[in-house]
């Protein structure tokens, strides 16, 4: 069989796939994406994906928070709407889920027992299109069961430990690690990233998918929350499938770090220069 199975994907493959925004459109036009995040001291990784959600182009970002993050993403994202859970620390309820085109969960969610019911809610009834990352990856890897739970085409995002956790082996060597990738896409029909430097995707098929863009500047707290939420604008919008979605993410989130470097330098480039830069970064590949 000699037929390609991996890619490596550069913008000439992209340019043109993320529609142009018709004159018309409206916010309703461009999807409503619903972002489960935040926990106490780690309401900054709600914060960064909500304005990488926004950024991203979602028509509409709702974020659900626990209820002591209220003002803290009010006043850092204006543009977002906030749903607060009644447990003042932790995500305890799932909200209802029907005005949502996408549904992403993770960033600085915490592992708490409450927690990982919502999430299981959340895979038993979502109808959309689901970003998993962080916590909610953590979850999966210590409750392994989760994972049968999982819908086809949901989007997850580890880096090589969360990878770890899920598939509950460490890899003998990088090659074995992208085997075992294949192979998590394969056996749960998902979209799977390993992120690092040229972050790998596995397709349910079994194709492999390179990212050429980013720089080790971006190895910084954070950097990840804000994939998750362009991934999550992308996932909300109505004529993108979740390769183009994926694909586009991962290339304008290494873009994005590429646009900001002149401006911060490697060690000074912080997540929130990220989402600066990823309307930029986006709007190359139109
Ligand atoms: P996280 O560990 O969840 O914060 O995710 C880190 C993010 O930064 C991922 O999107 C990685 O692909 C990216 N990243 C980390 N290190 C590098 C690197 N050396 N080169 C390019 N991208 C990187
Ligand atoms: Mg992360």
């Amino acid at each position: 069989n000699t037929a390609v199975d991996r890619f490596f994907v550069t913008a000439d493959e992209l340019r043109g796939q993320l529609p142009k925004r018709p004159k018309f459109s409206h916010k309703g036009t461009f999807g409503h994406a619903l972002l489960l995040a935040g926990s106490k001291g780690k309401m900054g990784a709600a914060v960064l994906a909500t304005q990488a959600c926004l950024c991203g182009g979602a028509g509409l970002v709702t974020t659900r928070v626990p209820a002591a993050g209220y003002d803290i993403l009010q006043i850092s994202a204006p543009e977002a709407m906030c749903l607060t859970d009644p447990d003042t620390d932790c995500i305890t309820e799932l909200p209802d889920l029907a005005p949502y085109d996408a549904v992403g969960i993770g960033p600085g969610l915490g592992q708490h027992d409450d927690t990982r019911m919502v999430l299981r809610q959340l895979l038993e009834t979502a109808q959309v299109p689901l970003v998993l990352d962080a916590d909610a990856l953590n979850l999966l890897g210590a409750y392994p069961d989760l994972q049968n739970l999982l819908p086809p085409n949901s989007l997850l995002t580890p880096h090589p430990k969360e990878f770890e956790r899920l598939v509950g082996e460490p890899a003998r060597d990088d090659y074995h690690r992208l085997d075992q990738l294949r192979d998590f896409a394969g056996r749960t029909r998902c979209y799977c990233v390993l992120k690092g430097a040229y972050t790998a995707l596995a397709a349910p098929d079994g194709t492999l998918y390179f990212n050429s863009t980013g720089n080790p500047g971006m190895a910084t707290g954070g950097s990840g929350d804000v994939l998750t939420g362009l991934l999550l604008a992308l996932r909300a919008h109505r004529h993108l499938s979740p390769l183009t979605a994926a694909l586009l993410g991962l290339h304008a989130h290494g873009r994005a770090g590429d646009l900001a470097l002149p401006h911060t330098g490697h060690a000074g480039l912080l997540a929130s220069d990220i989402v600066r830069f990823i309307g930029p970064a986006l709007e190359e590949l139109m």
